[in-house]
């Protein structure tokens, strides 16, 4: 039987945090929406007592909610934990999400804090969360830059206080693969209650590694893992969702665990969240990019037409792109790209709709057939020719659930 892993998504705290990536009260619930069709196990929904916009936003994803718990950050500190509370006593399966860092550079230059101090700073926070009788998470912030010894410490402090989930961050993307895997191997055989806990990892991207610290966290035994949409979050990122649940898919038999994710809800998820932040992925991002399906070299097309394995190692439809299919030629009109655009979900102003008509014309000429990736690459264009006029504004997809 395989090992399930669960997935706890931050896209509406640690993605929505970085500049530039603000959301609405509204876009927020409708990605949370999104979020548990795809089947996300936990949803982060905010930091509550940053603001009351992120307490409202909190409290209406808690009450929307039906199956995913429903997260919400907190310092260790009472009021942050009371604030959180407010929200999230509307949740089915509420979380508090406790977070202190550990390493000393943090305690000494950003907390001011003794190492003493700040274990009984984390175990009163999480002995007060527990009393809420909701699920508690704890992460020593900066853990991979912690000194091991003191590290243990505090999370067999933190499970005899109640904690329920132990999430090992790697805050500022320092750690390689090796060394990630070596940590989580060693906390799950040195820390005392550790059966008592599940183990999570939270990975960024600063050195590119997001993604890879995350599966060898998992082949090293962590439980959860915490992601984003599109790898959105602080500075370069978090894992990426599509990334890594894709990889535990098509390497199943590397891996041998499961997630609860709905694969091909991945692209239609991908495109909201473009869609609502209002940036966009690079063309060669693996899994959703414009390219990623994309064959361009003949002896490549003539490969994928013989028999598709030859160049890919996942479908299109794996993902929800169901678009190896040929919608138009060079005698379609308007009308009829207006509705293939429609059917993927894709809404155009009569701006944007004349480029894309002209464009995939030209291209029509040239190929004959014009498939629905072939018009998703020219929509791709669309959002980067138009990204420094009004027009772009008035561009805007859809990508609902289901449809
Ligand atoms: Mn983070």
């Amino acid at each position: 039987m395989k090992r399930r892993v669960y997935v706890f998504d931050t896209t509406l705290r640690d993605g929505e945090q970085a500049p530039g990536f603000s959301m609405r009260v509204s876009e927020k619930l409708r990605v949370a929406a999104q979020l548990e069709a795809l089947g996300v196990d936990v949803i982060e929904a905010g930091f509550p007592i940053a603001s009351a916009g992120e307490q409202e936003a909190v409290r209406r994803i808690a009450q929307q909610c039906q199956n995913a718990s429903v997260a919400g950050l907190c310092r260790a500190k009472k009021e942050d934990i009371d604030a959180a509370w407010d929200a999230l006593k509307y949740a089915k399966r509420p979380r508090f999400h406790i977070f202190l860092a550990t390493s000393d550079i943090h305690l000494e230059y950003k907390l001011r804090m003794t190492r003493e101090e700040a274990i009984h700073a984390a175990v009163s926070a999480v002995r007060y969360a527990k009393s809420f009788g909701a699920e508690v998470e704890f992460s020593p912030e900066d853990a991979t830059r912690s000194e091991e010894g003191y590290l243990i410490r505090v999370l067999e402090a933190v499970i005899d206080a109640g904690a329920d989930v132990v999430n090992i961050a790697d805050t500022v993307g320092y750690a390689i693969p090796s060394e990630f895997a070596r940590l989580i191997r060693l906390l799950r055989s040195e820390v005392r209650n550790a059966e008592r806990a599940r183990f999570s990892v939270h990975c960024h991207n600063d050195l590119g590694l997001a993604v890879a610290n995350t599966l060898a966290g998992i082949e090293a035994g962590a439980d959860q893992i915490e992601c984003t949409i599109n790898g959105i979050g602080e500075r370069a990122g978090n894992a990426a969702l599509e990334e890594v649940v894709m990889a535990l898919k098509v390497r199943e038999s590397v891996f041998s665990v499961e997630t609860g994710i709905r694969t091909e809800l991945i692209y239609p998820t991908s495109l909201l969240v473009q869609e609502i932040t209002g940036v966009h992925v690079q063309p060669n991002k693996a899994v959703v990019g414009a390219n990623a399906f994309a064959h361009e070299a003949g002896i490549h097309q003539h490969g994928v037409l013989a028999h598709a394995a030859t160049y890919e190692i996942m479908t299109p439809e794996s993902i929800g792109l169901t678009s190896n299919r040929i919608v138009l030629g060079k005698h379609s009109g308007r009308h009829a790209v207006r509705k293939a655009l429609l059917d993927m979900g894709v809404r155009v102003d009569k701006e944007g709709l004349d480029f894309v008509y002209e464009r995939m014309v030209a291209l029509a000429d040239e190929k004959k057939q014009v498939t629905q990736r072939d018009l998703l690459r020219i929509v791709d264009q669309l959002k980067r020719e138009k990204s420094h006029t009004d027009a772009y504004q008035s561009v805007s997809e859809t990508a609902e659930a289901g449809s």
